[in-house]
């Protein structure tokens, strides 16, 4: 063990700050990295990797893209916080709430998981109901009501220890993909739920696409019952489509949560809707949000800069085409070693299960073999390749994946699929 991290685990708990980096269920010690660099990332010992988890979704550009760091260098010389508001605040929301359909007003904050408390909170407030509707495997932040069956690393714990059972019984828990089980419920409960929040793309049970007309039909029911429709588009926002999923399937939700992409690396959670829904937020209403950090200048200045790359060029067809070339690429690799495995891919999310057959909701994803996941992580990260050390988490690319990477990355899956047959002979 390294005595960095040894230090590391004597000061914090797993010797993490967020616990899917421990790479526990890859049985191999966390990373500490030093610095990125385009598509690769380099630890604290000298290695170079390719790099697959951007930082679980915010890198987009690559790491340290030049543009990026010259507005930022040059706004940490002007100041960092204000406690007032930054004139470029008006300016990202204008840009977020222009790529978004229906969504007027915009309110930004600091995280995912902040977001995504505001948007119930505000479903709530405008409904007069407190039940709401959440998906197996979906993970909106460590909000209390969220982490009944939350997915990402929470799906390793028994992610509700510490929250009350109140909250347990106000998350109304259904499978994704399952229309049928929204409308038994939306009828059994009737008059109570406040709002049904989801990924519109799953990405934290690995990456699993919604079905044909899944969330047009979510659409409908929510109509009918008068439920506020909230996209938690914190991962896929900007990163599957300029938007996000909705905009990619042409649905338009009540609230929709981003975080991730929007802050271009730095810091950053928001929630936009319907003028309607939005006036209910305080100063102009009386549901109560609030952050010392909110639409702070670095977030603000990183996040418009991503932007307008990712509107100005052909951003979303060269990170389409990349994903999709290495989801493919390595599907075939590991059918070459009789090892079967499922891949999608959308805009720079993309994710793989060692499973025979598709895979569309939690139960499928947890029948998937864990030792090939586990094995496939090992040899890759091994050959200088990280993946997000979990079978449940999706894959991410940016503009500066290129030719190279992805023949050094499929070059070495080769090898390591071919170790893996090997392995699951030898048992
Ligand atoms: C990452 C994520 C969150 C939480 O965002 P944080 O910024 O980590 O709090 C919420 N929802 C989804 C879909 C996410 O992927």
């Amino acid at each position: 063990m390294t005595d960095l991290l040894k230090q590391a685990r004597h000061y914090t708990p797993g010797g993490v700050h967020s616990p899917v980096r421990a790479c526990q269920q890859m049985e191999l010690d966390p990373l500490f990295f030093t610095h990125g660099q385009g598509p690769y990332v380099f630890d604290h010992e000298g290695h170079r990797y390719i790099d697959y988890v951007c930082g679980f979704g915010p890198v987009i550009l690559g790491h340290a893209h030049p543009a990026l760091s010259k507005v930022l260098s040059a706004q940490a010389q002007r100041g960092l916080v204000y406690g007032g508001c930054d004139a470029n605040a008006p300016i990202l929301s204008k840009m977020l709430c222009d790529a978004l359909p229906g969504m007027d007003q915009i309110r930004l904050m600091n995280s995912g998981t902040e977001a995504c408390m505001t948007a119930v909170r505000l479903a709530r407030a405008a409904t007069g109901r407190s039940k709401v509707i959440k998906f197996e495997g979906a993970y909106h932040g460590h909000y209390d009501a969220f982490l009944v069956a939350a997915g990402s690393g929470a799906l390793n714990t028994v992610a509700t220890s510490g929250v009350t059972p109140g909250a347990v019984q106000d998350t109304l828990l259904l499978p994704f993909n399952d229309v049928e089980a929204v409308r038994k419920t939306l009828e059994q409960h009737a008059g109570t739920v406040a709002a049904i929040i989801l990924e519109p793309i799953a990405g934290n049970m690995g990456m699993i696409l919604p079905m044909r007309d899944y969330l047009s039909t979510l659409r409908h029911l929510c109509d009918a019952h008068g439920v506020v429709l909230i996209f938690d588009e914190v991962m896929t926002g900007f990163r599957v489509a300029y938007g996000g999923a909705g905009v990619h399937y042409g649905v338009i939700p009540d609230l929709t949560v981003l975080g991730k992409v929007i802050g271009g690396g730095l810091p950053i959670g928001a929630v936009a809707g319907s003028r309607d829904l939005m006036e209910l937020l305080a100063p102009s209403g009386a549901v109560y949000q609030a952050g010392t950090f909110s639409a702070n200048p670095m977030s603000l200045c990183a996040g418009i800069e991503t932007l307008k790359h990712l509107s100005d060029t052909k951003a979303y067809q060269h990170l389409s085409e990349h994903s999709h070339a290495l989801s493919e690429g390595l599907v075939l690799s590991a059918a070459q070693q009789g090892i079967d495995l499922q891949g999608v891919s959308l805009g720079g999310m993309l994710g793989v299960f060692f499973s025979s057959t598709p895979v569309q909701d939690l139960t499928a994803a947890q029948q998937t073999d864990p030792l090939a996941f586990k094995w496939f992580y090992q040899g890759m990260r091994q050959a200088g390749i990280v993946w997000p050390p979990s079978p449940y988490e999706a894959f991410f690319i940016g503009t500066q994946h290129d030719e190279d990477t992805l023949k050094f990355t499929l070059a070495a899956a080769d090898q390591v699929f071919q170790s893996c047959a090997q392995q699951r002979e030898a048992q």
